[in-house]
Parts: structure tokens; C-alpha cells; sequence
């Protein structure tokens, strides 16, 4: 890949590789509107489809040129500047057609049985909390969730419940702007023998990179901030060890058919070309937010990781590059009073989706995480009164004027 050679952050992010002939080759790779390639001579074919060694474009469901390179582009960023035993670090990854086909693919990839468990946080993401609830508490895997930032808690879980296969862990977290501590986690997985995945969607590999933490895999929804134009949804497995993604994890796109279309992952490459652009602007405007709304009388607590009185501040500061651009806020008088800003804002989107241009605001409790019990949503922060705001990159004035309004709107 061209970048490799010119390895900077933003050069991955927006040199494609484009095959082409001396004269024609294009800058910006083109879309494969094609569902499936014209094999080699039988011989050569066969013995393709027999080894399967180099995840070969075949049909779509098996990858195509545009899921290739993304899938090369997201792999190199979450490894940038990384390196294991003196060698820089290799990754694989795998594009699915939304960030739920990519977490579901990772558990179902693992080969859990019945007994087996995995730890987790009472507050990821809505629906990874119903598919675990759904779909691998009733073949009999034990779903543990609980307070990841609590080490003996964790550390408990592991020692007493066998086998434990894996932690997962989503940071920071989309409802509530918390932040956990992937290398503490990460190694108790190891010392009891399981595996660490982090859902690292709200990071990005701009301002977070798991592995260098000891994770085992990362798994994005790059339909949000990876995207940035809420024009395609698509989701990505990354891992360590390239094998078992390459064949474990990639089986299950082949197996359940979760593959990204060719124009959805073309829409992803574009994006990422402004990625760390878009990322610093998410992350300055978030704290302008923050700071401009932190003791307005109709909030009760304002969550952004970069306001150094949030809890989970210091992790922030020593495992990400900069905090984000999702921030939560807990208003005064619950659902009602929620309701109220969510009727009245006039700039500001009401959509459940994040990491878009512009400023998103959504309701947990009754949108995306209505499906979690509410005792276990309660228990977690994900109150009546929280909103979420995925802060856009518009002038921070214009995002603060709007939320001001409607948190003061009779
Ligand atoms: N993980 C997180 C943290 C999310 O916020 C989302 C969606 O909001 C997902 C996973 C699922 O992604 P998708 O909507 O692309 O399936």
C-alpha cells in the first residue's frame, strides 16, 4: 500500500491504492459495482477456493477491493507507530455491513458453548446489551455485567466463574462518556487465559489504539465518527492475532452474509480521509460545549471526559490522545425536562446515531438503550433525565446557543 511508504497518520487515512494501467490509474479508488469476479482457469480457481489463502475477491459476500481497503487502512491506523517484539505491529481486519454484524460476528467467531462466560459493563451500547441477552444467554453462556472501573469486582469474576472467554469492554461509551482502563483489563483477561475486546467506536484509532493497551481485538461501528457523514453504515473487526481473524472472524461475514456493500465501504473510505481533521475539530468543540454548559441550572451533571472533575478523567488523559466528541448531559427534572430540549432544540439533530459533521442530540433511556432493563440502566447512569450529544464540527457558538435555548424553553 502506498502509504506504508509515507506512514503518517493522515497519509493512511487518505492515499488509496488504485490498480490501474501507467496512464490510467485512479486517485481515488474506484466502486466495484459488481457482485462477484471472473475466476482464473479452473486449475488456478480450485485450488483458490480450496485454500483460501489470501482472502480472495470471488463474490462480494467474500470481500471485495473496497472492503480490501478499508479493511488495510483501518488495520494500519489501529496499529500506527506500534510494534511487538521490535517489529511493527501487524493487525487484521474484517468489514462487516454494520457495527452490529461486526460485534456480533466477534462473539459468534469465539465458538462459545454452553457454560461459558464473558464479563462485561451494565452500560454498552443498547443493542450488544440485547444480542448478548438474546442471543447467547439462551444457548447457556453466562453474561456477567457489571462496573468495569471496580478491578476486585472483575478480577472476582474471573477467578470464580470457568472459563470466562472473554472481557468486553466499550470506550468511552456511547450513553454515558465514561472511560475504562484497557491495559488493567486486558491483563487480567490474560492472567486468567481470556481474551480482552473493546468496542473503540467512539475513539476512533485517532484518539485511542486498544492494542497498545494489550487488547486482543477492537470492533468500531464505523458508520459513526470512522465514516463522519452519516451516509453508510458499516462495522469492523480488528485482531492481534491475524489467523484466527482471517479465518474465524471472516468465515462468519461468509457464513451470516454480514458484508459491507462495495459503495458503503467506498462512502467509509472517503471519510476517513479527514478523519484526524474532523476528530481534533469533535474534540476541541465538545469541551467548548462542556465548559460553556457545566452549572447552567437545568443540568444537573455535565460527563466529558476532558473536564478534569469527571471520574474517569486521568484514564482518559493517559489512554486517549484527546476526549472525544461525545458528551452527556443529566437535566434537571427527568424525562419531562429531557423531552422538553429534545422538542425544542432547533439546530441540533434528534437522531440516536453519532459522530456526524453536525451536532446530534438522542435520549438513551426511551432510544438507544430502551431495550436494557431499567434497573440495569439505572444502576448505570443511563437515567430519564440523560441526554446524549454527539458534538459536530459547526462553529462550538452556534451548537452552545441552541442547547441553551431549549434547556431554557418554558
Ligand atoms: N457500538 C457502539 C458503541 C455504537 O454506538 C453502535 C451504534 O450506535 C454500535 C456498536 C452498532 O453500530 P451500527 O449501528 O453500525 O450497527
Amino acid at each position: 500500500m502506498k502509504a506504508e511508504t509515507q506512514s503518517d497518520f493522515q497519509s493512511i487515512c487518505c492515499v488509496d491504492q488504485a490498480p490501474g494501467s501507467r496512464t490510467s490509474t485512479p486517485h481515488v479508488q474506484p466502486i466495484y459495482a459488481t457482485s462477484t469476479f471472473v475466476y482464473p482457469p479452473p486449475e488456478e480457481a480450485m485450488e483458490i477456493f480450496a485454500e483460501l489463502k489470501e482472502r480472495p475477491h470471488l463474490y462480494n459476500r467474500w470481500g471485495t477491493p473496497n472492503t480490501a481497503l478499508v479493511e488495510q487502512k483501518l488495520a494500519a491506523l489501529e496499529s500506527h507507530g506500534l510494534s511487538e517484539n521490535g517489529k511493527p505491529l501487524q493487525l487484521e481486519a474484517v468489514l462487516f455491513s454494520s457495527g452490529m454484524a461486526a460485534v456480533s460476528s466477534l462473539f459468534l467467531s469465539l465458538g462459545l458453548t454452553p457454560g461459558d462466560h464473558i464479563v462485561t459493563q451494565g452500560n454498552i451500547y443498547g443493542t450488544t446489551t440485547e444480542f448478548l441477552d438474546a442471543m447467547l444467554a439462551p444457548i447457556g453462556v453466562r453474561i456477567i455485567y457489571g462496573d468495569l472501573h471496580d478491578m476486585e469486582w472483575v478480577e472476582k469474576q474471573l477467578r470464580t466463574h470457568s472459563p470466562v472467554r472473554l472481557i468486553y469492554l466499550e470506550t468511552p461509551t456511547n450513553a454515558t462518556a465514561r472511560c475504562y482502563d484497557i491495559a488493567q483489563l486486558a491483563r487480567i483477561a490474560h492472567t486468567y487465559g481470556a481474551k480482552c475486546a473493546v468496542d473503540g467506536t467512539l475513539g476512533t484509532p485517532y484518539l485511542q489504539q486498544p492494542f497498545a493497551h494489550g487488547a486482543d481485538f477492537v470492533v468500531h461501528s464505523a458508520t459513526k465518527f470512522l465514516n463522519g457523514h452519516s451516509n453508510s453504515l458499516t462495522g469492523v473487526v480488528i485482531g492481534r492475532d491475524g489467523a484466527f481473524v482471517k479465518t474465524e472472524v471472516w468465515k462468519m461475514r461468509k457464513l451470516l452474509g454480514g458484508c459491507a456493500g462495495s459503495f458503503d465501504a467506498w462512502l467509509l473510505n472517503m471519510g476517513l480521509k479527514t478523519l484526524p481533521l474532523r476528530m481534533e475539530q469533535h474534540c476541541n468543540n465538545a469541551m467548548r460545549v462542556a465548559t460553556a454548559l457545566e452549572g447552567h441550572s437545568a443540568i444537573r451533571r455535565v460527563r466529558y471526559l476532558g473536564l478534569e472533575e469527571h471520574p474517569d478523567h486521568k484514564v482518559a488523559a493517559r489512554q486517549m490522545r484527546a476526549f472525544g466528541g461525545v458528551l452527556s448531559l443529566e437535566v434537571a427534572g427527568g424525562l419531562e425536562a429531557a423531552v422538553r430540549v429534545l422538542r425544542n432544540v432547533r439546530h441540533c439533530t434528534v437522531t440516536a446515531t453519532l459522530g456526524a459533521m453536525d451536532t446530534l442530540i438522542q435520549h438513551p433511556a426511551t432510544m438507544t438503550h430502551v431495550k436494557v432493563p431499567r434497573e440495569q440502566r439505572e444502576a448505570h447512569e443511563i437515567t430519564d433525565g440523560l441526554l446524549r450529544l454527539s458534538v459536530g464540527i459547526e462553529d462550538p457558538e452556534t451548537i452552545i446557543g441552541d442547547l441553551r435555548q431549549a434547556l431554557e424553553a418554558p
